[in-house]
């Protein structure tokens, strides 16, 4: 297992999976297709898989379960989240003590395995101590239930809470070259107290990968996001053109500049790039090994740094 240039025990590209088995997310799912793309994530040298309970209600790691029984379990490093709580026709979040810890021992036996590698507390709920919610994961973890702890889409005032007993690991949030609300006292925060940070939307879902064009037939799904919308769309284009033209020099794609600059941030501690298709995790665990200038750095830096939020 590599360890990340900020100590994080995983291959710096991970895989995202709120499409695998994410029914409840992403419209026709094929469970087989699912299983492969995590199948060969494995076999191609990845190693860090993050799931959620939200993630088709329990059925992402569920899939990720049963293919992680054909590998071995010390190889892998598997991150969860929960503080969801389904109802008949929604859902609401809790992320009192007593639910999280059953979230841990639910997560555990659909994943078949007896530890989790990292527990998220997936999304801050409006009346729990967050103080009080990480200590309740401490105890999970002198327990060995679980190895690192984790928060997503907490604010920075939530963070401080959380973070009061200096019990948080890791922390992972929206963050692309899109959208870059995070970057200040946010990242600096987690940099003073050594907490990993791991971008969610990495590719901005599919945009910054280069396969979009001004005549690409958008679904009406995607045409109500910020990024894709018809005020946003050709103006996002004309900087993705910029990465265009660095994968182009380098032989490599705009997937792969994008996810090789990332990891160039001092404040970045991997990467879980989502995938639909098995195809998709080999090319971004390639981007591993991209290099970039410090000319291109810059580029991508000042290409980007007016963004739009998503
Ligand atoms: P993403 O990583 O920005 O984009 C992933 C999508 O881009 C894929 O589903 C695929 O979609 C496309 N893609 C990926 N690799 C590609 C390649 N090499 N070539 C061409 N297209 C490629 O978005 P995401 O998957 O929604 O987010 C990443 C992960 O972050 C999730 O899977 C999940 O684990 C996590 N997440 C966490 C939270 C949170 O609240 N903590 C929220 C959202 C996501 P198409 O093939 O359809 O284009």
């Amino acid at each position: 297992m590599l360890i990340t240039k900020n100590g994080l025990p995983v291959h710096p590209i991970g895989l995202g999976t709120n499409a695998i088995g994410g029914h409840n997310i992403y419209s026709n799912i094929d469970e087989t297709v699912s299983k492969e793309i995590v199948r060969t994530f494995f076999q191609q040298g990845g190693n860090f898989v993050d799931t959620a309970y939200y993630y088709g209600w329990g059925r992402s790691e569920e899939l990720i379960g049963e293919v992680m029984k054909e590998f071995d379990r010390d190889s892998v490093f598997i991150a969860t989240k929960g503080a969801h709580i389904r109802t008949e026709d929604s859902w609401y979040l809790d992320n009192s003590p007593e639910f999280l810890v059953s979230c841990v021992e639910d997560s555990l036996k659909r994943l078949q395995t007896d530890y989790l590698d990292l527990f998220y507390i997936h999304f801050p709920d409006e009346t729990t101590d967050k103080s009080k919610a990480v200590s309740a994961l401490q105890q999970l973890k002198q327990q060995g239930k679980i190895r690192m702890i984790g928060v997503s889409n907490f604010s920075m005032e939530q963070l401080k809470e959380a973070n009061a007993e200096g019990y948080v690991d890791v922390v992972q949030g929206h963050y692309n070259l899109f959208n870059r609300d995070l970057e200040g006292e946010y990242t600096q925060y987690m940099l003073e107290h050594q907490i990993d940070f791991i971008p969610y939307f990495p590719l901005a879902s599919g945009l910054l990968t280069g396969k979009y064009r001004l005549d690409s037939v958008l679904t009406e799904k995607q045409k109500q996001r910020p990024l894709f919308s018809e005020a946003n769309f050709s103006e996002n284009l004309k900087k993705i053109d910029v990465l265009h033209q660095l994968a182009n020099q380098s032989s490599v794609t705009v997937g792969q500049i994008v996810l090789a600059y990332y990891l160039t941030l001092p404040f970045v501690s991997a990467l879980i790039p989502g995938a639909k298709q098995p195809h998709q995790v080999i090319s971004n665990l390639q981007a591993a090994e991209v290099k970039l200038t410090q000319a291109d750095e810059s580029l991508i830096e000042k290409t980007f740094t007016a963004s739009v939020s998503s």
